[in-house]
């Protein structure tokens, strides 16, 4: 039995698992049964053996045995006893792979295999590049041409004060080398100028783009897909922490299928103008709470995608986490089949 099930009892009712994996257990004459197997299965046991202790030590009939091993066969309460060994650094995150339904044995490999390439390694960027280097994706491509600067420390906790002056991308490398000496790790101290820069990258499996320079979306997003390199945004909107979407060319919609952000409105040149000069005294209130949640849920949907396990939660969607009363909001973000950019790509049937 997997360790993460835990049981208890509350408002009358038994509790199989907790979290997302809580399964109750109205009828009182199975409890003693499943908490006497629970117990038997502190250590591994094969099916057949469990259904032996049912049917012998505990005395149990038929009918309540088998609605017993049903209730531990559901919900990724038992895994492979071998997935779990304490004394392996990915121990945990294992569990949480087996948790979400995925062979733990697998998913490492896929992530030591996988090269993301990060734009961006500012508040967001380095959390997350922190987050895939722990976790064991092999390769990281850190890009960014700023260098740490005093006002930085609040939330790009990466950094030292020690560090100011600094190319970021240098000093997020050696700090990721400092926590995970299996990961590759390069940093780029470049700007992304245009599509040419672009090209000029290293490929990756994965591109993560935390930048918020004027049109980076938009050109990432034309050469990812021309390129088929899934791409996933990750941003702040003020006080909104946003993540997605996940754009995977040829299964999802991509970030031009439809408008996710505000534009100048077109044919006004008198409006767009004074637009223009409004937005250019903008100053993001960058806040470092709000950029860990945004660079957690990217990462999390990273590993995902990139280990298989679970279902990303930003695949054909924009979710937005509202800090001050943590409501969703959500932008759809499904394959249009008129889309400028995407749609003359063949559909990929597939699942990711
Ligand atoms: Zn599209």
């Amino acid at each position: 039995m997997a360790p993460y099930v835990r049981v208890g009892v509350q408002g009358g009712t038994l509790f199989l698992g907790f979290g997302s994996i809580r399964r109750p257990v109205h009828d009182r004459a199975l409890w003693e049964p499943l908490l006497r197997l629970a117990d038997h299965f502190r250590t591994p046991r094969t099916r057949a053996e469990a259904r032996s202790f049912l049917d012998g030590p505990c005395g149990v009939d038929a009918g309540r045995a088998e609605a017993v091993m049903r209730l531990l066969d559901d919900d990724n309460h038992l895994i492979p006893a071998h997935t779990y060994d304490p004394a392996d650094r990915y121990s945990r995150h294992a569990l949480f792979y087996e948790l979400s339904g995925a062979d733990a044995v697998k998913v490492q490999p896929r992530l030591a295999r996988a090269r993301v390439v990060l734009l961006g390694c500012g508040g967001i960027g380095s959390l997350v590049a922190a987050a895939l280097a722990t976790a064991g994706v092999g390769e990281l491509v850190l890009v960014d041409a700023d260098h740490v600067e005093l006002s930085n420390l609040t939330r790009q906790f990466l950094f030292t004060e020690a560090d100011i002056g600094l190319p970021k991308a240098e000093v997020l490398a050696r700090e990721l080398r400092r926590r995970n000496r299996n990961c590759r790790v390069l940093p780029v101290v470049r700007d992304i100028g245009d599509g040419a820069d672009l090209e000029h990258l290293p490929a990756g499996d994965l591109v993560v783009v935390s930048a918020d320079s004027p049109g980076l979306t938009g050109m990432v997003n034309a050469h990812c897909v021309r390129s088929g390199t899934p791409w996933l945004n990750a941003c702040y909107v003020n006080d909104i922490a946003v993540w997605g979407p996940l754009v995977v060319p040829g299964v999802t919609g991509c970030w031009d299928c439809r408008p996710l952000t505000a534009r100048a409105p077109e044919g006004e040149p008198e409006l767009a103008g004074l637009m223009a000069r409004v937005n250019g005294r903008y100053q993001a209130p960058s806040n470092g709470p709000v950029n860990m949640l945004a660079s957690s849920l990217a990462a999390l949907d990273a590993l995902r995608y990139l280990g298989g396990f679970g279902t990303p939660a930003a695949l054909n969607r924009r979710v937005g986490v509202w800090s001050h009363d943590l409501s969703l909001d959500e932008q759809k973000a499904e394959r249009d089949p008129t889309c400028p950019t995407c749609a003359e790509l063949v559909p990929v049937c597939e699942g990711v």
